[in-house]
């Protein structure tokens, strides 16, 4: 499959190609050629698929030929290797926990993928790539988790200082060899403007091999559209209409859904749920696009001002406000919302919420009051206990530690602290 970039300024290209740079030469995102449906007995006959069948059949098309076959399935498989499952709170909301692979969030799935594509590029290149990456929290732990001991791949991870939580911090910073923190003064959108900027930088990029793991890589984003299959799979019998609320930070996962959907998933419609950082949330009231500098809350994976996959919705939409709106709706959530939802959710259904899937059990909740006959299904983004001190505080009762959480606690942490672009920059260099 070939690449165009959504700044239409650059020749279009390989996934391969689109995988090692990240983001395409006029710094555009890049967005598949074509998009094939599935065929609707695929969608019939989900119930005898595997995950992995699944995962298999969609994402073939985005990433052949430069993947054979054999190897897609095995990537397909180590990526998948931890389960999905949908639980069920009432007859309208469900939630899909996403929170079982090695570091409890997602993004395990998406850094998984793309960490052995690029080791599957990359084996019998001897120029090292390095790996850049901005986190508000869980990316950065995710992709050193995949990343980890992968062969010619060095990994430099961004965060924001004292805004990440204590957990997320440790799994970003204790895992050493390929993998590297540094610890920016400023925020989540800091970050990420000094690793676009480094992407643009030639003295840089002339030197070393850049790429990004952020959801601007299509090898990290569009492996986010299996686990909307395999909630359909789990759904599909007992629900006609399932609407996906999708704790939303950079749009990437729920860009993905709609990707999902573009294969033919019979799904009817999502909510991006959001927090105050809720650029999307006015712009399908006002229809003016009008990013903000983030302010912190706590669901902090969602304090993103400057959503960077916005572009690749508008691109799906044909840019077309009314069909967007007609398939989108989006709300946003003071903490103190997000706070008593996880009570309610935690009282009436015995169920331990972090705050991002809370605040996607609002988004629902917002939803099923106009739309009472959808089932609507929140995504449970990162365990509960990655967030410990809220959690707790809220709920009032001690959670049991997983042990991918314990197996990171007490290590020592090692990290950098930069301030400003020439910071990065001589590090890199140095
Ligand atoms: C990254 C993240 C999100 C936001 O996902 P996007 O794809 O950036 O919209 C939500 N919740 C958690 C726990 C996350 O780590």
């Amino acid at each position: 499959m070939n690449y165009y970039s959504l700044n239409h300024k650059a020749p279009n290209s390989t996934f391969k190609n689109a995988v090692i740079k990240g983001l395409a030469p006029d710094k555009g995102l890049y967005f598949p050629e074509s998009i094939t449906p599935l065929p609707k007995t695929f969608f019939d006959n989900i119930d005898n698929l595997s995950y992995s069948e699944i995962a298999f059949e969609a994402i073939k098309q985005f990433v052949s030929p430069e993947i054979p076959e054999a190897i897609l399935k095995t990537i397909v498989e180590e990526t998948l290797s931890f389960d999905f499952p949908v639980v069920k709170l009432n007859d309208s909301i469900s939630t899909l926990e996403l929170f079982h692979g090695p570091t409890m969030a997602f993004k395990d799935v998406g850094a998984r993928f793309m960490a052995r594509c690029l080791g599957y590029f990359n084996q019998d290149n001897d120029r090292e790539v390095t790996v850049l990456v901005a986190t508000s929290g869980d990316t950065g732990g995710a992709v050193a988790n995949g990343f980890l001991g992968v062969k010619g791949v060095n990994v430099v991870i961004l965060y924001p200082s004292g805004k990440v939580s204590d957990i997320q911090e440790m799994q970003l910073t204790t895992l050493g060899q390929n993998i590297k923190a540094l610890e920016v003064n400023g925020t989540f959108d800091d970050c990420q403007d000094m690793v676009k900027t480094a992407f643009l930088d030639e003295s840089l990029t002339n030197n070393m091999q850049l790429t990004s793991a952020n959801s601007i890589n299509v090898a990290r984003w569009l492996p986010q559209l299996f686990y909307f299959m395999f909630a359909y799979k789990q759904l599909h019998k007992e629900h006609k209409e399932i609407v996906f609320s999708v704790p939303s930070g950079n749009f990437g996962n729920v860009c993905a859904g709609m990707m999902a959907q573009k294969l033919g998933l019979p799904i009817s419609h999502f909510v991006a749920s959001n927090n105050a950082n809720n650029v999307v949330t006015r712009y399908l009231v006002s229809e003016l696009y009008e990013p903000k500098p983030s302010v912190q809350t706590i669901s902090n994976a969602m304090d993103v001002g400057a959503p960077s996959n916005f572009i690749r919705i508008q691109e799906i939409y044909k840019n077309n406000f009314s069909s967007l709106k007609e398939n989108l709706s989006s709300y946003s959530f003071s903490d103190e919302e997000t706070k008593a939802a996880m009570l309610e959710i935690f009282e009436n259904y015995k169920y331990v919420a972090d705050p991002h899937g809370a605040v996607g059990y609002l988004g629902c909740k917002a939803y099923l009051k106009e739309n009472a006959n959808a089932h609507c299904v929140f995504l449970e983004t990162a365990h509960p206990t990655k967030f410990l001190d809220v959690v707790e505080a809220v709920i009032k009762e001690e959670q049991p530690l997983p042990e991918q959480i314990q197996s990171v606690m007490g290590r020592e942490k090692e990290s950098v602290v930069i301030s400003t672009y020439d910071d990065l920059k001589s590090y890199l260099l140095q």
